[in-house]
């Protein structure tokens, strides 16, 4: 790597989208400490489809985003057609200036609890994952076979979901079924959501004041995905999410927790497929299966105006809330922080009250003026009596892929 390669692409390839930051992560002049400046970020969605779109905001210039519609057929035009904007802002993949690709890999099994240089054995295992991760890993190792095609010189990194929590301790990652089918098959809890996590809790300390190794913090992943996670002193100890991402909260379409009969069910007595299945939980329930919408602003909406179904949607989703921060203060015994992040966890307050509402004999409570407050800091919104603190935490999952992959590379 030369010495003036200080930027770092990373992309999060999807089965129809690939996500892209580019971010310069060179010492900052008066810190000394690593950057993470992003120079450009954009999508491209509906890869495969006639009406494909490619968004570019060029953000070093100060530039304009930019759009384009037009087919884009799979993932090779997809990340050449982003060479191209990149290039076109002098930010081109082919300059020296590039230190490496982190890729965001959904499912790195137990083998992978760091991220990782990307070679053909690497590779290999990623796709030997594919079984328990259909819907994810295919799409991560296109877009990782593209980007080496384009730049086979360059180190690829990939920055595994489950990585932070391969620290889970056996009676946490097992389910109790019998041991022996369960190895044959690599059945275990996972986790996902692992580099927010890791990120989140980092952050919550910092804004505690304290090293990670000294804190207990509860994370609540509150996107369109949802997981919570418990974090002993820097360490993953418990996940909501499971051998998939479908165990665990209520999400935007995925049931979270579910007794596993219900499947048994819809098998024998509605007669219906494996994938009609798999599409029915992991994609038409949820808040959307209960109410028809999975954006919290509409629920909210809905609920102001008088509409119950909204409304028992949202208690359901506040109940199984409750339940793992229940559930995770008696895994860590003393919680230092509750910390929200992701969309609605970032930015639904009523989401914030309710959750920790009545919780006030384990400590929790929240401010009702800073939980209404709008910020993209990281903050507090317990009041100063509380014993627990609830705090704010937006996520950047695209910073820390970057910045653990400028760190291998320079290691
Ligand atoms: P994510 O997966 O982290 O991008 O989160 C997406 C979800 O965040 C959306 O489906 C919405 O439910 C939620 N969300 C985003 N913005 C808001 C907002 N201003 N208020 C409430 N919920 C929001």
């Amino acid at each position: 790597m030369s010495a003036t390669a200080t930027r770092v692409l990373v992309l999060n390839s999807g089965s129809s989208s690939v996500k892209y930051q580019l971010l310069d992560m060179g010492a900052e002049p008066d810190s000394g400490s690593a950057a993470g400046t992003r120079l450009a970020v954009g999508l491209v969605e509906r890869i495969g489809e006639e009406s494909s779109r490619l968004v570019h905001t060029p953000l070093a210039a100060g530039g304009e985003k930019r759009e384009t519609e037009g087919a884009i057929a799979d993932h090779d035009a997809a990340l050449k057609a982003v060479a191209a904007e990149l290039a076109a802002d002098g930010l081109g993949l082919d300059s020296p200036e590039l230190a490496a690709i982190g890729h965001r890999v959904v499912h790195g099994g137990l083998k992978f609890t760091a991220p990782t240089v990307i070679d053909d054995a690497v590779l290999a295992e990623i796709e030997r994952l594919v079984p328990v991760a259909p819907l994810h890993n295919p799409a991560n190792i296109t877009g990782i076979r593209t980007a080496r095609a384009l730049r086979p010189d360059l180190p690829q990194v990939a920055v595994f979901d489950t990585a932070f929590h391969t620290t889970m301790p056996e009676h946490a990652a097992r389910y109790a079924i019998d041991v022996a089918t369960a190895d044959a098959h690599r059945i275990r809890r996972y986790g996902f959501h692992g580099t927010s996590h890791a990120y989140v809790s980092r952050k919550t300390a910092e804004l505690l004041g304290k090293d990670p190794s000294e804190v207990n913090v509860i994370v609540l992943h509150l996107g369109n995905g949802a997981s919570a996670s418990a974090v002993a002193g820097g360490r993953c100890v418990d996940t909501s999410m499971g051998l998939t991402p479908l165990e665990g909260l209520v999400m935007g379409t995925r049931s979270g927790d579910i007794d596993p009969a219900v499947t048994f069910h819809l098998k024998r007595v509605a007669g219906m497929s494996t994938d009609e299945i798999d599409a029915l939980l992991n994609k038409k329930s949820g808040l959307v299966g209960l109410c028809g919408d999975n954006d919290m602003r509409e629920i909210r909406r809905r609920i102001d105006e008088g509409d119950e179904r909204a409304r028992l949607a949202f208690d359901i989703y506040i109940h199984r809330l409750k339940k793992y921060i229940g559930a995770y203060s008696a895994v860590l015994g003393k919680v230092d922080a509750v910390a929200f992040t992701a969309g609605v966890g970032e930015n639904a307050a009523p989401v914030r009250e309710a959750a920790v509402a009545g919780l006030e004999e384990m400590g929790l409570a929240v401010d009702a003026t800073l939980n209404a407050a709008r910020s993209g800091e990281p903050r507090l919104i317990s009041p100063d009596y509380a014993r627990v603190a609830v705090a704010v935490v937006p996520t950047d999952e695209e910073l820390e892929i970057a910045q653990q992959t400028y760190a291998l590379v320079n290691a």
